[in-house]
């Protein structure tokens, strides 16, 4: 039986045998009406979805973007997720709405397992394969656990929208059983272990600071835990380097170090975590905590995909690009964002950033625009805003420009404020993230907050023996 073919949007050639079977369907560019080029995005985060935007500015260019969830996360924004001071409707964006301006953007919701890349083909898990003119890979990055016994099986990541849903109801579920039941203080319910002291790792141990000072300082009526006692909430910030925000200035770090002591956190640098159980830590110098909250921050190398590209990787797993953000040795196909190593102008890696990945998607988006008039691309330039960390309330450290002009204090809290609203995607968004700060700021806390995966509930209070390393 001969296949019958179909045309669809843009008039894409569809098989619509395969279709009808079931079967993997291929959408090529090579039946794109004369003219009109394909571009097939791999994920709309900050990279792929500033790329789609860009590139389809031009109308002879029909863009398939293609990303596991329907919306883009916010991750600068997490860990107030997960501490429950701002909504995930906050800090997640649908695509389809983001790119509703632009008809020649077709979004599909759907994993990619592998990658031809010789052919710019993708291979989805529902079977589908889109294979384009050009091939964007920008599929961003997952939590390195670092083969550390025990991490990844009973550690709380905080990398997408997912995980810090996840640590907002563990929270919430150590609240509710140390509430229920005060014995289980002792096996750790109320100790929170962050690891990594990078900006994720401060921010994350300053949240979580402010909400037990919040808690501490609510007396008679407005105690909504009436059994529970604060005080004995711990917070240990855990990293192996001799810095707390080890990117920032000597005086940077030393004001967050004691900004965070100030507010209760216990800080052990030089000190990795050898060890996660089921309800303990136990750390490089022979401390074990108990805890039943481990909080991973501790890197990041790229996401699975990665694994599945049949090339030579670079440092974290990431693609070493060349300048123009082109994959060496193929024609079309470019790596972006946290999914590559982009070399700065002192020829190191740029770090994973949200400004390097949207400045890196919108490069992309031009040198493919150059690529189709056959002009020469252009080698990417980075332009460094600086960088900045919450500590807590009223409590920032911002490094602002190349030359790191130094900020500290509530300047710096202000600014930090002001750049995350500004960055989120919609003005809804950022109204609503402003009301939130200021109701939190003026003292309203997570009270209202439901605890809905009944399953964080299941914790193993009889703590398991130390998970051994794979080959001890
Ligand atoms: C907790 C946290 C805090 C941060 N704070 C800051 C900060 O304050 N300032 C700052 O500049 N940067 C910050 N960053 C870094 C910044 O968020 C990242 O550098 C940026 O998100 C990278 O953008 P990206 O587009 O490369 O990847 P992402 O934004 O991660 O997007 C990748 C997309 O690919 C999709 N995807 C992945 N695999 C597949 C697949 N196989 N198939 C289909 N889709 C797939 C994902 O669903 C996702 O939508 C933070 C990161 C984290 C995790």
């Amino acid at each position: 039986m001969r296949a019958r073919r179909v045309r669809g949007k843009f008039g894409v050639s569809i098989d619509s045998l395969s279709r009808a079977r079931g079967t993997a369907m291929t959408q090529s560019a090579e039946q794109e009406p004369k003219g009109v080029k394909h571009i097939v995005i791999v994920g709309g985060g900050f990279a792929g979805l500033h790329c789609a935007r860009k590139v389809a500015a031009d109308p002879n260019v029909r863009v398939t973007l293609l990303d596991k969830n329907n919306y883009q996360q916010f991750q600068p924004l997490l860990y107030q997720v997960a501490t429950a001071l701002l909504a995930p409707s906050n800090i997640a964006f649908n695509l389809r709405v983001a790119l509703k301006s632009y008809p020649n953007v077709d979004i599909k919701m759907t994993e990619v397992v592998s990658v031809d890349l010789k052919s710019r083909t993708v291979q989805t898990s529902h079977g589908e394969r889109y294979q384009g003119d050009f091939l964007v890979l920008a599929a961003g990055a997952q939590a390195n656990f670092f083969d550390t016994p025990g991490a990844e099986q009973y550690s709380y990541p905080l990398y997408s929208l997912h995980d810090a849903e996840r640590l907002r109801s563990r929270l919430l579920a150590m609240l509710e059983s140390a509430d229920r039941d005060q014995t289980l203080i002792e096996k750790g319910a109320l100790n929170f272990v962050i690891v990594g002291a990078g900006p994720t790792g401060t921010e994350t141990a300053g949240a979580f600071a402010d909400l037990v000072h919040g808690w501490k300082k609510k007396q008679g009526h407005a105690r909504i835990y009436q059994d529970l006692s604060f005080g004995q909430a711990q917070i240990f910030l855990v990293d192996g380097g001799h810095a707390v925000l080890s990117a920032f200035s000597p005086s940077a770090q030393a004001y967050a170090a004691k900004k965070l002591a100030g507010r209760g956190v216990q800080i052990r640098l030089g000190t990795r975590v050898k060890e996660a159980g089921s309800g303990h830590v136990t750390l490089s110098d022979g401390t074990r905590i108990p805890t039943h909250t481990v909080i991973w921050a501790g890197g990041l190398k790229a996401s699975s995909l990665s694994s599945n590209l049949g090339i030579q990787t670079g440092h974290g797993g990431r693609i070493d690009v060349q300048g123009d953000l082109t994959v060496p040795g193929l024609t079309g196909v470019y790596a972006l964002g946290d999914f590559a190593n982009i070399a700065g102008e002192d020829g190191q890696p740029l770090p994973q950033l949200g400004s390097v990945a949207e400045q890196s998607g919108k490069w992309c988006a031009r040198n493919i625009q150059l690529d189709i008039a056959g002009k020469p691309r252009v080698p990417f330039q980075y332009l460094d805003k600086g960088i900045m960390a919450m500590i807590g309330r009223n409590a920032a450290v911002a490094e602002v420009g190349k030359n790191r002009h130094e900020l500290e204090g509530a300047v710096a809290f202000a600014a930090w404020l002001g750049v995350h609203a500004a960055l989120l995607t919609s003005t809804h968004a950022k109204i609503e993230a402003f009301m939130e700060w200021a109701w939190a700021y003026f003292g309203g806390s997570l009270e209202a907050v439901i605890l809905d995966r009944p399953e964080e509930l299941q914790v193993d209070w009889n703590d398991q023996d130390e998970v051994k390393a794979p080959n001890n």
